[in-house]
């Protein structure tokens, strides 16, 4: 007997906040460390390589404390432990916030290869400020 060939089943795709799930679940373990164990005073966090290479800070420099700060309600530490950090969540909270759940344009890809630049740009940009004499503020 012969079985006849059936027809593909249609493929029923996940909602979209499903693909952000393990990120999502990381971010949070990652917060809940950083919220309960303060990176000033606990040294199991791992140290900059390029700080301990150069004694300069690099863009990431002070993000955790920063972190740590933010998820205390301190913005004013966060902001003096790292500026870029702050400034880069809130932007994205806020894109987050503005585009959670519309469809992505055809331009979609474009406009990130701009952002992956300007943050680029404003990596550099910052990491070279916060080493400069009279940009100390900068530095965590
Ligand atoms: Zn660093």
């Amino acid at each position: 007997m012969r079985i006849a060939p059936t027809s593909v089943p249609p493929r029923i795709s996940a909602p979209r906040w499903r693909r952000f799930l393990p990120a999502g679940a990381a971010g949070l373990a990652l917060g809940a460390l950083v919220f309960f164990f303060n990176p000033a005073t606990h040294g199991f966090y791992p140290a900059c390589v390029f700080h301990s290479l150069t004694g300069w800070n690099c863009p990431g420099c002070g993000a955790t404390r920063a972190l740590h700060a933010l998820l205390h309600g301190n913005v004013r530490l966060a902001w003096r432990d790292n500026a870029l950090f702050v400034a880069l969540l809130a932007g994205l909270v806020l894109y987050g916030f503005r585009f959670a759940g519309r469809r992505q344009k055809s331009s979609a890809g474009r406009r990130w290869a701009h952002c992956l630049w300007a943050l680029v740009g404003a990596s550099i940009l910052f990491a070279v400020l916060r080493n400069l004499p009279g940009y100390e503020w900068l530095s965590p």
